[in-house]
């Protein structure tokens, strides 16, 4: 084979969670708990299984599905007070970052991002070969100060997620003001909000202010977390109009299927699932944390269905004893967290589950 191109020879695969499959099938364990990908315990939205059980849906398969997503375009501009324009939909957020950086990016240019962050933004950089500048994340707290000082004249992204992965805490609203007020206009902001669902009404920040008032700011959401759908790979975003336009130029003809796009139409009128997933989370985490301090834990605090966990030791060998007990976690090394585990907040039964096996793997490891 020929050689790679040197900005592929500079990427580490994306790591995944381990699959409950896969930890069944090596550890001969019967019952496994996952709560390392940050998805939806309650499942998908009911509305959005009747969808895709309907006698009709299977029957469409031979078309290929509507490229410019009108249905799901309107629908989530009428949700969020936008114009459909706007609205831009992707094979999960993860492939709007992706166009984000395929319409922006040109070798050389830079890229600012949170640190430690979601992988997906350096790996976008990467792929495209441009340069990845970091700013810390530091007491679940990006300064506006810090983000400033790291723009240069060839800043062309800006990546970070409120709440952010794996911290978990939400970006203080007045510091993302601030940068909307200071940054300079080259520079397209993506503002991750894959968890915004769970924020706490106090946290949040109006992301569409920025948008509304034509800055190039993009905020991005998804189908996967609150909506339960994290299988069929469904993103959107709420644009400026020109940050819209430039992801519907680079995007694929076909990037969403019809299945994706007939469940999340469904998933978004679903208000009932959404209510009780973000009821369960919000109960959960609480619960959780309570629990986690109670045994001299300290936890990033959280506005995510996730808990980042310092445990004050390395983080391996207690997420490997936890793997072999059933329950599946992430280790905070690979996520630039050494010394913590990310939890996702699952059903009470799992949560509990997950405490007891944590109790007796801190008994053993050092
Ligand atoms: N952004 C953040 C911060 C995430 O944690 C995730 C999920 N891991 C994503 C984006 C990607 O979500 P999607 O399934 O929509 O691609």
């Amino acid at each position: 084979a020929p050689p790679l191109r040197p900005e592929a020879e500079r990427i580490t695969p994306y790591q995944p969670g381990r699959s409950l499959e896969e930890v069944r099938r090596e550890l001969g364990l019967s019952q496994v708990v996952k709560l390392a990908s940050n998805e939806n315990p309650l499942g998908p939205s009911p509305r959005a299984l009747e969808v895709l059980a309907r006698p009709g849906f299977l029957e469409g398969l031979h078309r290929y599905p509507d490229g410019s997503f009108r249905l799901l375009r309107e629908a989530l501009g009428r949700r969020h007070g936008v114009d459909p324009e706007q609205v831009v939909v992707g094979n999960g957020s993860d492939e709007l970052l992706k166009l984000l950086g395929e319409a922006y990016l040109q070798p050389g240019d830079e890229v600012v991002m949170g640190s430690p962050s979601f992988s997906e933004y350096s790996y976008v950089a990467r792929l495209l070969g441009a340069r990845e500048v970091p700013v810390p994340v530091s007491g679940g707290q990006v300064r506006a100060e810090d983000v400033l000082a790291a723009v240069t004249p060839r800043t062309r992204l800006l990546f970070l997620a409120t709440p952010n992965n794996p911290t978990g805490t939400a970006l203080e609203p007045a510091e993302l003001e601030r940068l909307e007020e200071r940054l300079p206009g080259g520079v397209v902001v993506a503002l991750d909000e894959a968890y915004r669902e769970y924020v706490r009404p106090e946290r949040l920040f109006d992301s569409l202010g920025p948008v509304r008032r034509g800055r190039p700011w993009i905020s991005l959401r998804t189908f996967s977390k609150i909506y339960g759908l994290a299988g069929l790979r469904v993103g959107y975003g709420l644009a400026a109009a020109p940050v819209a336009q430039a992801i519907m130029r680079v995007k694929e003809p076909f990037n969403v299927n019809q299945a994706a796009q007939a469940a999340a139409l469904a998933a978004l009128e679903d208000e009932e699932h959404v209510r009780r997933s973000r009821e369960l989370v919000w109960n959960q985490r609480a619960w959780l944390v309570r629990e986690l301090e109670r045994r001299g834990l300290r936890c990033d605090p959280s506005d995510a269905n996730f808990v980042l966990v310092r445990l004050g030791r390395a983080d391996g060998p207690v997420a490997e004893n936890l793997l072999h007990q059933g329950v599946i976690v992430r280790p905070g090394v690979p996520l630039g967290v050494p010394g913590a585990i990310r939890v996702t907040v699952g059903l009470p039964r799992e949560n509990l589950l997950f405490l007891e096996a944590l109790d007796r793997a801190l008994a053993v490891e050092p």
